[in-house]
């Protein structure tokens, strides 16, 4: 038996055991697999994690408790957790050269939350706070967590705002971190869309942040933390750093000197499965003297760590530190070039007007589109996107007026800078043939569209052309 056929016949048997449970969940998987093994996977935050990393994550790890961290751990027997958190964080250690990392995040909002009550905690003093710590959290008074609440609460962090490309957790009014901290948004220069560091660091001057978050989920450039640090110094301010969409570029030393964040920020927040490609799940590096601050993710706001989840971290993370990932990642820049000279070619409109990362951001509204009607348009050829603001977005966040492309998962499965282009003419064949139906009153709606069935399939054979040159998984056959 080959390697291949023994890996297909495991596989096989493990669905076959699911089945016999429940068959819905094993035809739900089966379909998942050629679900994406059948479409131009194009969505910046996603990537295809590698079958070590996904293997690692379904074993007994799963089934143990171990709240506490490294040696102190609140349940007895976890002595094979302690080596896989271990080896998880030398890994991401020495991996980005961080002082310190803490890899029990359960995601990147996960992450944050940990590095937002890491940084409260260091920073803002509180009497209550000295004696806050797992032992004895159950014994604060009602008082000590008024004035918690009370000094917590008044604090103040400036972060770039959604529709300049920042995320939720960067003081969005929605989410807990602009509940929690009295919050004010940087954006991009409304000329040229980026950032404009001038007017972050007048802006901070002005706010005087606690926390100056620097990062992005739909920016499509490279950020300088070397300025973001003199900013944030400048005005008192911690630099924290959310680089999860581009943590796959700074490990595979794409992003270095200005643009690695590990030197420049106190705090670096990230997934493990956008274009680092490991498992679903958050990691937080920080300078030494912010560790025992960060160690307190559980139980501030972490429950039991996911062990199996780290142990596929560890996983992923020891084939971050190979020379094949540094060539991926500078292949998933040189594609998303690729894929915008691609587009800009055929007159497409790109936020910034480029990518130097691994995003591109395609303002539709030059083909009479919203970010809806492009994202289902492309989506029933065949090409998986997601629609997304662009710099003051007249459609606002709901049908909006972009489109995010990103390349890490199709580099993932081999594709080069010619199939690119080629995935850039078939994206703008498909925005240019389909139109906006129009409304009772004949003008352009927002949600549906109208595209042909022909435009559609040829799109779909075109596709599964570049991707059956490029397999997923190759050799398991499912
Ligand atoms: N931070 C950034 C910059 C992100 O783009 C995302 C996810 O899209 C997150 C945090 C949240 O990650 P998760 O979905 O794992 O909670």
């Amino acid at each position: 038996m080959t390697d291949a056929q023994a890996l297909s016949a495991a596989y096989q048997t493990m669905l076959s055991a699911i089945e016999a449970v429940e068959p819905r969940i094993a035809a739900a998987t089966r379909s998942e697999l050629a679900d994406q093994r059948g479409s131009l996977k194009l969505i910046a935050s996603e990537n295809y994690a590698s079958l070590p990393v996904l293997a690692t994550m379904g074993t007994w790890f799963s089934d143990k408790y171990a709240e506490g961290t490294v040696g102190h751990r609140f349940y007895a027997g976890c002595q094979n957790v302690d080596t896989v958190e271990s080896v998880a964080a030398e890994h991401a250690r020495e991996l980005f050269g961080a002082e310190y990392a803490y890899v029990q995040p359960h995601s990147g909002i996960d992450a944050n939350l940990t590095a937002f009550w890491a940084i409260l905690a260091h920073h803002v003093e509180t009497p209550a706070l000295q004696e806050f710590d797992a032992k004895n959290v159950s014994e604060l008074s009602e008082s000590d967590w008024q004035t918690l609440r009370a000094r917590f609460g008044n604090q103040r962090l400036m972060g770039m705002s959604l529709d300049a490309g920042g995320h939720l957790t960067h003081g969005f009014r929605p989410n807990i971190s602009g509940k929690m901290f009295h919050q004010q948004s940087y954006g991009t220069d409304p000329e040229t869309q980026l950032l404009d560091y001038d007017a972050v660091l007048a802006q901070a001057r002005e706010f005087k942040p606690l926390i100056l978050v620097a990062g992005y989920s739909a920016y499509p450039r490279r950020v300088n933390f070397a300025k973001m640090r003199e900013i944030a110094d400048e005005v008192g301010a911690v630099l924290m750093v959310d680089m999860a969409h581009f943590a796959g570029l700074v490990a595979g030393k794409v992003f270095t000197g200005d643009e690695d964040p590990i030197p420049h920020a106190h705090v670096v927040t990230t997934t493990t499965h956008k274009s680092l490609r490991g498992p679903r799940g958050g990691m937080v590096l920080a300078t030494g003297d912010y560790a025992a601050d960060v160690d307190r993710g559980c139980p501030m706001v972490l429950g039991g760590p996911l062990s199996h989840v780290m142990a596929a971290k560890a996983v992923a993370l020891a084939e971050a530190r190979t020379p094949e990932f540094q060539t991926y990642a500078q292949a998933v820049v040189d594609n998303a070039q690729a894929l915008a000279e691609g587009l800009m070619s055929r007159g497409a409109t790109l936020v910034t007007g480029g990518t130097d990362n691994h995003i591109v951001l395609l303002d539709v509204t030059g083909y009479g589109l919203t970010g809806r009607q492009a994202e289902s348009a492309l989506l029933d050829a065949g090409i998986v996107t997601n629609r997304n603001s662009v710099p003051n977005d007249p459609n606002g966040a709901w049908y909006t007026s972009g489109v995010r492309l990103g390349t890490p998962a199709l580099t993932s499965r081999g594709f080069t800078t010619s199939d690119m282009a080629e995935v850039a003419s078939m994206i703008d064949g498909v925005l240019r043939a389909a139109t906006p139906t129009l409304t009772k009153d004949g003008k352009p709606g927002k949600a549906k569209y109208d595209l042909s069935a022909d435009v559609a399939d040829d799109t779909r054979s075109g596709a599964a052309r570049l991707l059956d040159a490029h397999p997923l998984y190759p050799g398991l056959e499912l």
